[in-house]
């Protein structure tokens, strides 16, 4: 039997270290995990370097990487990924940026990089859309609000180049830097000209604005500036449904993985109720995985919460969410016809908050794999299975392989 659907599970950042609040256990094993277990004992196991041994990975490269996408080749920083997770179309020679409304004084100092956690932009992002012009510059642009305080930018047009620095002085009570050219290049010269001149337009738009008069009056700090970083220029992705033959989905609820999986020419199916946070509606994610395989051949799902507990330093409260993803897990035991991998994108070790290059656990249960000896999800365990060490770029051959679908190389 040969199974023709295949479910990526990703668990962002759930590998970990050793933890002293869990005596010398991570929180994957320490974790109660009666579902990741059996998709583990029913599987074969291994531990994968999601780039390569030694490679701290962020979340954007490794899913890249997990997908075929070699970030090598195709990593061009987070601005377009980002960009298009939050609903502008991409394409090749556009520079994607990341954005934040934030609050600047009277005198011209920034007082809240995150605009007291604004949230409901929208009408913002309206006002810069009608009233900023770079058309005098020969440009042209698309802005979009997204969660919170985020919001994302993009120029278009000719000769522009991606080596600019931020506005973003990452600190408060400093007046915002002007954006620089980091080269003598002069498409990046180009490229900080617009940016300054976008975020001197919008500024002026934003100052006066009625949602932000309304915002002063309330006693809350205005999102009356953008910082503006990650300038990245947009590539050319080969598309995964002509690449792999498999029409495909994202669903995540952060902006930079649905980003991913929109260039890749994967469906972002949006879940109502999901956060990228610990208080995620994982049910309805998991449904929606469900459903999607229904009408699709893959689907890349990627959970967040424990990446967030790791970078915090809580390994108890990261042990607990494994727990509460577990349970959520558990309609995906009965599904059929479908490979499921499961793994992490990186290590976020509570011992050092942030990821690292520790090979992460990984399983792959369904029709045809040759089930080995583990039993247990988690780091150590996982390490003992048939899988042994593989990295992220060799999980898309494999699970074509087992759904029949990889071309054979030679006679
Ligand atoms: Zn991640
Ligand atoms: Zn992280």
């Amino acid at each position: 039997m040969i199974a023709h659907k295949v479910l990526f599970l990703v668990l962002d950042g759930i590998s970990d270290r050793p933890c002293e609040a869990l005596n010398g256990l991570t929180p994957l094993a320490a974790a109660r995990t009666p579902v990741l277990d059996r998709i583990a004992a029913e599987g074969v196991c291994g531990i994968m370097d999601s780039i390569g041994p030694g490679i701290r990975p962020g979340s954007d490269t490794s899913h890249l990487s997990l997908l075929g996408y070699p970030p090598q080749e195709y990593y061009t920083g987070r601005g377009p990924l980002e960009a298009e997770g939050t609903g502008i179309h991409m394409t090749a020679g556009m520079i994607g940026f990341r954005c934040n409304f934030a609050t600047v004084d009277a005198n011209g100092l920034i007082t809240d990089r995150r605009a007291g956690r604004i949230s409901g932009t929208e009408p913002l992002a309206e006002a810069i859309r009608e009233g900023v012009d770079l058309s005098a510059l020969g440009l042209a642009f698309r802005f979009e609000s997204g969660a919170g305080h985020r919001a994302a930018l993009a120029l278009v047009g000719e000769g522009l180049g991606d080596k600019v620095s931020s506005n973003d002085p990452k600190n408060e009570g400093v007046r915002p830097p002007a954006v620089q050219p980091c080269t003598d290049d002069p498409a990046d010269k180009k490229t900080a000209d617009a940016c300054n001149e976008f975020i001197r337009q919008s500024a002026e738009i934003l100052f006066d604005h009625p949602a932000n008069v309304r915002r002063v009056e309330e006693g809350l700090p205005p999102g009356n500036l953008l910082l503006i970083r990650g300038a990245g220029k947009m590539g050319a992705f080969p598309q995964f449904p002509e690449r792999y033959g498999l029409s495909g989905s994202v669903i995540s609820a952060a902006t930079l993985i649905s980003g991913i999986g929109k260039v890749v020419g994967l469906e972002h199916i949006p879940v109502p109720g999901t956060t990228g946070s610990t208080n995620s509606d994982l049910d309805a994610k998991v449904r929606a995985a469900i459903a999607e395989l229904g009408r699709k051949d893959f689907v890349l799902m990627n959970i967040k919460g424990a990446d967030e507990a790791g970078h915090d330093g809580k390994g108890i409260q990261k042990r607990d969410f494994i727990e509460v993803i577990d349970k959520a897990l558990e309609p995906l035991l009965d599904l059929e016809d479908t490979l499921l991998v499961v793994c992490a994108d990186h290590s976020t070790p509570c011992a050092i908050k942030d990821h690292s290059a520790d090979p992460v656990p990984i399983v792959i249960r369904g029709p045809g794999v040759r089930v080995d000896r583990t039993v247990r999800f988690d780091e150590v365990s996982c390490a003992e299975g048939g899988l042994h060490r593989i990295r992220g770029c060799d999980l898309m051959p494999i699970a074509l392989d087992l759904i029949n679908k990889s071309h054979k190389y030679g006679a």
